[in-house]
């Protein structure tokens, strides 16, 4: 991927990737948790349990994590005193490390979690996932790279320097984590305050891949992680209500749709190449031609299985009314819904949001020609937990600033 990248950046002018990091090694004692059943039964294939065990140790193994949520070998209690301790002695079920929390006054909670380095010396990362209750359902939109290497000119993310890749683990490990602290397993309480959304149902109900990274340049991750929360003996969120987006790396569209099956959301944002070239540099790679024909083809696409194309109102440059005609044109023919999303400032963004009237008028257009057209309200505006703005207040923060958040933790 790195060599594809460089020599995108090299042909193409103007166009500047970052490389991602990618020298993550586990730890001496790695974590089970967002593993395969495959990897498990290799795991405990490690420990010298023969072969006709594994198949049943790995349905148990699988229960106790993903159905119950235990956080320790110890409470495995269906499995026998010896394989616990020899599990302990190499593994554990450990998630990502929570050093902040915060809820907004809407109900919108955000953790940031972090991750290690790459190596003992380096700094650990830290990325942040949000979940988003609403009437009916509960939203976690979770990461799928530390950073991003695009640099679309709207987002902070794409302005963070270091990039690395979240591992399947990692990237389960964040519903892990949500689910903990929503105390969103059976048997659990939930923590004060907190309405669960669904009528005597669960917390997270939905998944949308839409905090940090480009999930689509990390798609082997991305697809395994996804494939072990799908699982209906598992966390069992239905692939329906787990969605992926993208910037439009337009090799991995199709596979997105034949590998993991999940919903599509692509970030459009601009109906001329001219104007997508700056904002979403990826197109100056995969133009809206190719990335509108690799939607065209998504495979299980249907009217009652749409594809999402996000667009962010930037004033003055993407919200005009022949903006919005000529977007309803270009995706004539594809099953589609539209989702507007008011752009959220961050110190330094070049870019202002449309006033409301300009968006009302854009998605009069949107609605006239067939679409429903939420326009999507930012969410936990208070907490920085809006798309776009995810991780960069943190990485701003003082020592001192930090250490409240980190009270702010322990806290709660
Ligand atoms: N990299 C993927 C997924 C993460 S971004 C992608 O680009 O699709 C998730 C969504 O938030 C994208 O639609 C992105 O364009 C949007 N977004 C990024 N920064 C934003 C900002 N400042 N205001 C509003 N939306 C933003
Ligand atoms: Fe990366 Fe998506 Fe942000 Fe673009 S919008 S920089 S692809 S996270």
């Amino acid at each position: 991927m790195n060599t594809d990248l460089e020599a995108a950046a090299a042909v193409i002018p103007g166009f500047v990737e970052k490389a991602p990091l990618e020298r993550y090694v586990d730890p001496d004692r790695p974590s089970l948790v967002g593993r395969s059943r495959a990897h498990l039964a290799a795991a405990l294939g490690q420990l010298g349990l023969p072969q006709a065990q594994r198949k049943m140790r790995v349905q148990q193994l699988w229960h106790w994590l993903y159905v119950r949520g235990v956080t320790s070998f110890d409470a495995m209690t269906s499995i026998s005193k010896e394989l616990r301790a020899a599990l302990e002695q190499r593994f554990t079920v450990a998630r990502p490390e929570v050093v902040a929390e915060q809820v907004s006054v809407d109900g919108t909670r955000k953790w940031l979690l972090r991750l290690p380095g790459e190596n003992p010396n380096e700094r650990p990362h830290e990325v942040e996932c949000v979940y988003i209750p609403e009437t009916g359902r509960g939203t976690l939109c979770i990461s799928s790279q530390v950073g991003c290497t695009l640099n679309c000119t709207f987002c902070h993310t794409g302005t963070q320097r270091l990039v690395r890749n979240l591992t399947a683990g990692e990237i389960v490990g964040q519903i892990m984590v949500a689910r903990d602290r929503l105390g969103d397993w059976p048997g659990e309480r939930a923590p004060e305050g907190a309405i669960v959304p669904t009528d005597g149902g669960r917390f997270v109900t939905n998944i949308v891949m839409m905090g940090m990274g480009e999930p689509l340049y990390n798609f082997e991750a991305v697809r395994d992680a996804l494939l072990v929360v799908a699982d209906n003996e598992g966390i069992a969120i239905s692939k329906r209500k787990i969605t992926v987006s993208t910037s439009g790396v337009v090799p991995n569209i199709r596979r997105t749709g034949e590998e993991i099956g999940v919903m599509l959301a692509v970030s459009l944002h601009a109906v001329r190449n001219d104007l997508r070239d700056e904002l979403v540099p990826l197109n100056r790679k995969y133009p809206i031609e190719a990335l509108l024909e690799a939607c065209r083809n998504y495979p299980g696409l249907t009217n009652a299985k749409r594809i999402t194309f996000e667009y962010v109102m930037l004033n003055g440059v993407n919200d005009s009314l022949a903006d919005a005609k000529a977007l309803v044109k270009l995706l004539a023919g594809i099953p589609a819904k539209i989702n507007l999303i008011p752009f959220n400032p961050w110190p330094g963004a070049i870019h202002e949001c449309s006033d409301w009237e300009t968006i009302e008028k854009f998605s009069e257009v949107v609605f006239n020609a067939g679409y429903s057209a939420p326009v999507r309200t930012p969410r936990g505006r208070d907490i920085l937990a809006a798309c776009g703005q995810l991780k960069s207040a943190t990485e701003k923060l003082s020592a001192r600033e930090r250490m409240a958040l980190r009270a702010m933790a322990m806290t709660e």
